[in-house]
């Protein structure tokens, strides 16, 4: 197939792949590309990445779309740009890198986290960061490598993250955007500059990181020989972007505030825009910077559809048997059997920490717990049982964001899980709320290209992208199906507040018997 159009492309380097997806003036998806990466876990808890192969990955996912769609250098009138939140790496003075990439789901840095939560520094930091104190966030990151390969800490020149280290070899210059750098910890929100008072906590200066400019910053002079290689000219304009997590609130139509979007995939988030940066009395919820006048609050969760994933790969062997004779997904068939049970499934209740948790409790040594089990409960009572647990960790992160920003005006929902009308309907009854299923095609790259046609002056406003995106389904919730889960969702905060203490003893337990 041959584009002849003018396109936008929205570049989103992720966690797994960097997608290169070509999208028409008015954010029509047209083709797309994606190029792999591997993840590398030299010991448990740890997880970097190679920096050469995302560069590399850029490139292809680039360069592989412009190819394969016959599109001329003239017809991209920009790329924009969308990435990974929290990675961090250490580059010397010749711009060379001392240390993998180091994402998001390293663990590495548990105890620096546990010490600093502890002290007031901990919560006054988040207050003025917006980025909850967790080893996902690169400041405790920081600490670690201060801590225990200090050699590297005082030999580094820079600390970047992805999109700063590919913009760099794209352009020899050190710049982020004020997104990306506000889930960093590093960066006060209220002045949209690195935080003295956290560079100095660590020992370093604002000489030890990227330039800060806005999301609509356009990037000019790409060095030829990447350039060529992507197909594009060098005077292409590229725009910084921000991080995949804001992006994605716009990809999916929630952009004015009030407006929330929750995305269940392997993970989970809810996010809402506020008008201002607001963080949370209790340091529930995280605040990220998008443009001024327009924050994304929200949440993540670390058990989202893996649970469900879980049920099927390690009881569902007969599920997985028919639905290939059957042609069918296995999750379809696990769903339909949880159908067959009421809401509540009748007294079985999850709590899905199977991974710890990040909001609202941020306690990695939570566990998932099976409460209510009576010899009447059967395997369909499970599924359904773990299907409302993910939608009650969703509920615990929504109402905290409630107490932050207030009330959510509209609610769209994305990522794997929306396929299942019926857990999505599982999802309204419990939020009480009505939810939107948006089309959504990449949105954290249809978030991109929006900033980039935004920053070129050829969208007056990010809230336009609305128009561009059509809307598959509406959930109403059934009141009495609501009632139902608030008596269950009560009874799953006792559980959790009186299963603390228990949760770090299995926890510890398990690490000395793991
Ligand atoms: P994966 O199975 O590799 O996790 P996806 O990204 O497609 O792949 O899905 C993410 C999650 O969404 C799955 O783990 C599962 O919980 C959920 N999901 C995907 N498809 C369905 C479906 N048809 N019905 C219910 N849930 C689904």
């Amino acid at each position: 197939m041959v584009i002849q159009e003018k396109v936008v492309i929205g570049v989103d380097i992720g966690t797994t792949s960097t997608k290169a997806v070509v999208f028409s003036e008015q954010g029509r998806v047209l083709a797309s590309h994606a190029v792999d990466y591997s993840m590398i876990q030299p010991y448990p808890g740890w997880a970097e990445q190679d920096p050469e192969e995302l560069f590399a990955a850029v490139i292809q996912a680039v360069g592989g779309v412009t190819v394969r769609y016959a599109i001329r250098p003239e017809q991209v009138k920009a790329l924009g740009f969308s990435a990974a939140m929290h990675s961090v790496m250490a580059i010397d003075k010749d711009g060379k890198p001392l240390t993998n990439l180091i994402i998001w789901a390293d663990n590495r840095s548990v105890s620096q986290a546990e010490r600093v939560l502890k002290e007031q520094r901990g919560i006054d930091i988040y207050r003025r960061t917006g980025t909850p104190i967790h080893p996902m966030s690169p400041l405790v990151k920081l600490l670690w490598l201060k801590e225990e390969q200090p050699d590297i800490f005082r030999n580094a020149r820079r600390f970047v993250s992805v999109k700063d280290y590919v913009l760099y070899r794209l352009y020899g210059e050190y710049v982020t955007d004020h997104s990306l750098a506000s889930a960093t910890g590093l960066f006060r929100l209220s002045t949209l500059d690195w935080d003295e008072d956290v560079l100095s906590f660590l020992g370093i200066g604002r000489e030890h990181l990227p330039r800060l400019v806005s999301a609509t910053h356009i990037l000019q002079g790409m060095k030829k020989e990447w350039a060529e290689k992507m197909g594009v000219a060098p005077s292409v304009p590229v725009i910084i972007g921000a991080s995949d997590g804001v992006l994605a609130n716009i990809g999916v139509g929630a952009v004015l505030p009030g407006e929330a979007a929750i995305t269940i995939g392997t993970s989970g988030a809810v996010r809402t825009i506020a008008a201002k940066p607001t963080t949370d009395e209790k340091g529930r919820t995280f605040c990220y910077a998008l443009t001024p006048g327009y924050w994304v609050v929200g949440g993540p969760t670390n058990n989202g559809g893996i649970l469900l994933r879980w049920l099927r790969d390690e009881f569902g062997a007969q599920e997985r048997e028919v639905a290939k004779k059957l042609g069918v997904d296995p999750y379809d068939l696990l769903t339909k059997y949880a159908e067959r049970v009421p809401p509540g499934a009748e007294g079985l209740l999850f709590l899905p920490f199977l991974s710890g948790e990040r909001a609202p409790y941020w306690n990695a040594n939570a566990r998932g717990t099976f409460f209510g089990l009576s010899l009447h409960h059967k395997r369909e009572h499970f599924i359904r049982a773990v299907m409302e647990g993910v939608c009650f960790s969703i509920l615990s992160v929504a109402l905290a964001i409630r107490d932050v920003t207030g009330p959510m005006e509209e609610i769209r929902v994305s990522g794997g899980f929306a396929k299942s009308p019926f857990w999505r309907q599982i999802l309204s009854d419990m939020l009480g709320k009505p939810l939107i299923v948006p089309q959504t095609h990449e949105a954290s790259a249809l978030g991109a290209a929006a900033v980039a046609l935004h920053a070129l002056g050829e969208l007056p406003s990010l809230g336009m992208v609305k128009t561009w995106i059509d809307t598959t389904a509406c959930h109403e919730p059934n009141e009495a199906h609501t009632r139902i889960y608030a008596e269950l969702f009560d009874l799953y905060v006792r559980l959790y507040e009186r299963l603390k203490e228990e949760f770090d003893m299995i926890a510890a337990f398990q690490r000395r018997n793991g």
